[in-house]
């Protein structure tokens, strides 16, 4: 009774309409997050709130809510279950270890959203983990995210991050625990899929499948269709990520999302200078997940989606000639989207196969030339983009061609000033932005938030934010120790 009563007085109100929990139960283990000890709310994201309609509350109720303390009304907490395969091999059980679904709100723009805290303590797919976060990853993943969203591209969003008043041990010893609030279209994963088909439970499967179409692709009428509407969301993620320098870091199975929106935040980073073979993942000693393989490491992951629907069709072998031809068209599909998006960003309206030749001579001499990837293409046009390169007569060769190309296009400076973004979220900014946090400064976080929120947009008051690492500043790998 006691806690009803304080429910009903709780300013924070989240409209939940929750359907994830009324799937069969095989999906999910219901629970509470494990309340820490003491709360503190750090931020919280005031325009998102609102346009999914919950309504702020105080600074207190927030806490308690955001750090799991507190299950607000409506509230139907449960972690999911999801299998994947991680660098390969596969886990039949993964699951939300540290994470708990809260619900879903459908928010006025009429779309469905879910609402989760990540780093709430352990649940029953912790395997050895300890269920939570630390500060640095939590802050990470509130940044990149929310930047992510403002250059346009597809991504889950952080409403909230809390601190947990507790210390959390990982390799460097002990550090401040956190917990984030990720809103995302759904948590439902490719290994959402293999969790069941590992287990040839094709009940559930279809009750998954059907669940995910009505929430996702309401057009698609059954397995085929589905997976080359997946298919045709991830080939156009995979080029926008390659379009801005992103490397996820862990494009495992169970880190890529059915929805094409970009989720879970790990030891993600942007290319500085243009190196294609990049890698900053300290775990990925393979380069598994280098910038320029996520174009077929994605294509990898959707026949493992491919392999799962198989078990829903009446005539395997040809659902899996079907299939085969889907997946064999994803490459082509990320090319036609690679090739329309830089051919965008270097001025041409719409760029045809002709323009490849274009478009890899600039890349090839950037890679050579050790250039920027956010700030030579952000110059094109201007005499600072000749600078970006250790020989500028690199660059002016390829100029000639170029100008030669886009001479006919009508718009092109205002093409490129609206798709190559001044700003991104540089690894080593992110990282300086957790020192200061971590000591309580919150300046540096603030005035990421702040300046990558309008990214396209020329920030004169923010020109050093624009600027690559200095060889001390640059991070050598992002530590998976999240
Ligand atoms: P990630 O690498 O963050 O995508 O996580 C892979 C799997 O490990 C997921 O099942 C996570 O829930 C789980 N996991 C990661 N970190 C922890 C942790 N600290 N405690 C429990 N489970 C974790
Ligand atoms: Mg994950």
């Amino acid at each position: 009774m006691c806690l009803s009563t304080y429910v009903s007085t709780m300013s924070l109100h989240i409209p939940f309409d929750n359907t994830y929990a009324r799937l069969p139960s095989t999906a999910y283990t219901r629970l509470n997050p494990m309340p820490v000890k003491a709360p503190e709310l750090i931020r919280f994201n005031a325009p998102l709130a609102a346009d999914l309609g919950i309504t702020e509350g105080t600074n207190a109720d927030m806490a308690l809510v955001f750090s799991g303390n507190q299950v607000p009304g409506g509230a139907d907490p449960l972690a999911q279950a999801y299998a994947g395969h991680q660098f390969g091999g596969f886990s039949p059980q993964l699951g939300d270890g540290r994470a708990n679904l809260l619900g879903e709100v459908l928010a006025p723009d009429g779309q469905r959203y879910d609402i989760q805290l990540k780093g709430s303590g352990p649940t029953p797919y912790s395997r050895r983990g300890d269920g939570r976060a630390w500060l640095g990853p939590v802050l990470r993943e509130y940044v990149v995210s929310e930047a992510m969203h403002a250059l346009g591209i597809p991504t889950s969003r952080a409403l909230a991050a809390v601190k947990t008043g507790e210390p959390v041990y990982r390799e460097t010893g002990a550090l401040p625990g956190a917990v984030l609030t990720r809103v995302a279209a759904s948590h439902i994963r490719v290994g959402t899929f293999q969790y069941f088909a590992a287990r040839r439970d094709t009940t559930s499967l279809q009750a998954l499948l059907e669940y995910t179409i009505a929430r996702h692709y309401p057009d698609a009428d059954g397995p085929t269709s589905f997976l080359k509407a997946v298919i045709a969301r991830q080939a156009k993620l995979i080029a926008s990520w390659m379009s801005v320098g992103f490397i996820h870091g862990v494009m495992n199975t169970d880190n890529t999302t059915i929805s094409g929106e970009t989720i879970d935040y790990g030891p993600c980073a942007y290319l500085d200078a243009y190196q294609p073979g990049k890698v900053f993942s300290s775990i990925d000693a393979q380069g598994r997940y280098a910038f320029d393989n996520q174009r077929n490491v994605i294509v990898w992951n959707m026949a493992q989606l491919a392999t799962c629907l198989v078990l829903l069709m009446p005539d395997a072998d040809k659902a899996v000639e079907d299939f085969t031809a889907a997946v064999h068209a994803m490459p082509d599909l990320i090319q036609s989207q690679w090739h329309a998006m830089m051919g965008r960003k270097i001025g041409i309206e719409t760029a045809t196969p002709e323009d490849e030749p274009l478009i890899l001579d600039l890349l090839s001499r950037m890679a050579d030339n050790r250039a920027d990837f956010t700030n030579t293409l952000r110059a094109l046009g201007t005499d600072k983009a000749r600078d970006q390169f250790l020989d500028p007569k690199a660059f002016d060769a390829w100029e000639v061609d170029w100008k030669a190309r886009i001479g006919s296009e009508t718009g092109a400076e205002a093409r490129m000033h609206s798709t190559n973004p001044a700003f991104i979220a540089r690894n080593h900014q992110i990282e300086q932005m957790i020192q200061s946090a971590v000591a309580g400064d919150y300046a540096p976080m603030d005035r990421l938030l702040r300046v990558l929120a309008r990214p396209f947009e020329d920030q004169p008051d923010s020109a050093d934010l624009m600027r690559p690492p200095s060889p001390s500043e640059v991070v050598q790998a992002t530590f998976c120790g999240t």
